[in-house]
């Protein structure tokens, strides 16, 4: 995949972001579609609501150059 930043020009390398969450165990993080809303139970705040959203992992090209950041879901096959 050889892309060139759209600011500067220069060669971008290919990468993901990490979403830590609470635990130790690192994952891609993902898009979701819709606004996020608070998850709820007993009244307290669990996170995030992702029951019956799509969700797409996140890849990530870096600029080698300037450090910009190009996101895009990734393809599902
Ligand atoms: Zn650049």
């Amino acid at each position: 995949m050889a892309m060139t930043c759209p600011d500067c020009g220069s060669a971008m390398e290919a990468g993901f972001v990490v979403d830590h969450g609470e635990s130790e165990m690192p994952r891609v993080a993902s898009w979701v579609e819709g606004a996020p809303e608070d998850a709820k139970f007993l009244g307290m705040k669990v996170g995030i609501k992702l029951k019956g959203r799509r969700k797409i992992p996140i890849g990530a090209l870096r600029c080698t150059r300037c450090g910009l950041l190009k996101l895009y879901a990734m393809n599902q096959t």
